[in-house]
């Protein structure tokens, strides 16, 4: 018998005028992951996105596990369609919910009744289905108050569907409805997750990432890639952009003062990202800054890195302890290829005693003997664009 997804949707409820377009973006994203898993039709209907799977083919636990990571989507169901008629209802509960309700202590029936010309109100419904579901499972107990296990009906326009408890979906809202935007991307544990929150909030991400060859290896780059990927299971497809940064970070070595190397080398990924990111069309950057974890993540430092760039930077773990970020990072599945020990360009040429509360006199005056513009244009040059999506093969 046929089990069908219902999707409901979050925040996207709330937002008026432009509600339809968030709906449509929503539709749009889960037909697009759909596709991999076979043959589902999508659409939306009374603030709910229903996937149905169009014939025997279809992959339906392989798209179930992908609906959970598709954000705009408050809570998820399988369940199971039925007439509208309370002879039908039942013996769905029965075939579809009866071996989960007896192995519960305790039930109840919770009926929703948008298609108000169904004969019964909610209440009605439940209370029929209810004492129906009592006789056949004498065993388990009516519980209004607590009970063990939760049958749920719900009667809408095309059918009826019933259904167990519902799960949590990814929440946020659809990708693509809050623009584009740039995320710096290393190896560590910080700005996967800060790629992850971002397209949480509805922005599609792209990224970019600073190797130093032969400073850092080939397996660090693979790891960055695999990071990149793991995030793809909730932003859907990305571009990574690989740039080269060794020439950079020798000129720096060669040229500046120790104490500033690493607010000077963070002020040329910022730079050259948002260069990139205004070619790409991406209205903001992206980073896993963190407020007071490192020397070069002071206010002072924050100011003299972003005064390179006039596009918003967006930080959203800037307020938060590590064990938050650690435990978002294990969530989402990025904490184990995090914490693969290859090394980050960031700790090649790490200075001793790091500059905590720099001034921009101080680092024009450290910069002063370095051609920034050359150096940049150099290093866009060898910018190579990977695009990243969930079903590769795993790097690592
Ligand atoms: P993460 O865990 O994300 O590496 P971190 O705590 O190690 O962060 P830093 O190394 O100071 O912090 O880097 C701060 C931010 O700068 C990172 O979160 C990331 O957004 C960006 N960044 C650092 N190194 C790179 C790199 N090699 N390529 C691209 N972005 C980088
Ligand atoms: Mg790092």
């Amino acid at each position: 018998m046929k089990e069908i997804f219902l999707l409901k949707l979050g925040e996207i409820v709330l937002k008026g005028a432009n509600k339809r377009q968030f709906e449509s973006k929503l539709r749009q994203n889960v037909r697009r992951r759909m596709k991999l898993y076979g043959n589902f039709d999508v659409y939306i209907m009374q603030s709910t996105v229903y996937v149905e799977p169009m014939d025997e083919m279809a992959d339906v636990d392989g798209a179930w596990e992908a609906c959970r990571s598709i954000f705009g989507v408050v809570s998820l169901c399988r369940c199971r369609p039925c007439e509208k008629n309370v002879d039908a209802i039942f013996d769905a509960v029965e075939a579809y919910l009866g071996d989960d309700l007896d192995c519960a202590a305790s039930f109840k029936v919770e009926s929703k009744r948008s298609d108000k010309r169904f004969p019964l109100n909610s209440i009605q419904l439940s209370q029929e289905i209810g004492g129906r579901l009592a006789e056949a499972h004498p065993h388990v107990k009516v519980d209004v108050r607590r009970p063990e296990y939760t049958v749920y009906v719900e009667v809408r326009d095309l059918a009826a569907y019933v259904h167990g408890p519902a799960e949590p979906g990814a929440g946020g809202l659809p990708t693509g409805v809050g623009g584009r935007a740039m995320c710096l991307l290393s190896g560590g544990i910080d700005s996967p997750v800060a790629a992850y929150m971002m397209a949480k909030r509805g922005v599609e991400i792209e990224c970019t990432h600073f190797f130093s060859y032969p400073y850092t290896s080939q397996l660090a780059k693979d790891k960055v890639i695999e990071l990149a990927r793991l995030v793809t299971k909730y932003s859907g497809r990305m571009t990574v952009n690989v740039v080269s940064f060794t020439e950079i970070q020798e000129a720096i070595r060669d040229n500046c003062p120790e104490e500033f190397f690493t607010l000077i080398m963070r002020r040329f990924m910022m730079e050259i990202a948002q260069t990139i990111a205004k070619q790409d069309g991406c209205g903001a950057l992206i980073t896993g800054e963190n407020l007071g974890q490192v020397a070069s993540q002071t206010m002072d430092a924050m100011t003299v890195t972003g005064a390179v760039v006039d596009i918003p930077i967006f930080m959203p773990l800037v307020g938060m302890d590590k064990e938050e970020i650690v435990t978002i990072a294990r969530k989402i599945g990025t904490l184990e290829t995090s914490i693969l020990p290859y090394e980050d360009c960031c700790t090649v040429f790490t200075p001793k005693h790091p500059k905590t509360k720099p001034t921009l006199g101080q680092l024009l005056n450290a910069e002063r003997n370095l051609d920034r513009q050359a150096l940049m244009e150099k290093a866009l040059a060898t910018v190579e664009k990977i695009k990243v999506s969930y079903h590769d093969e795993p790097l690592l």
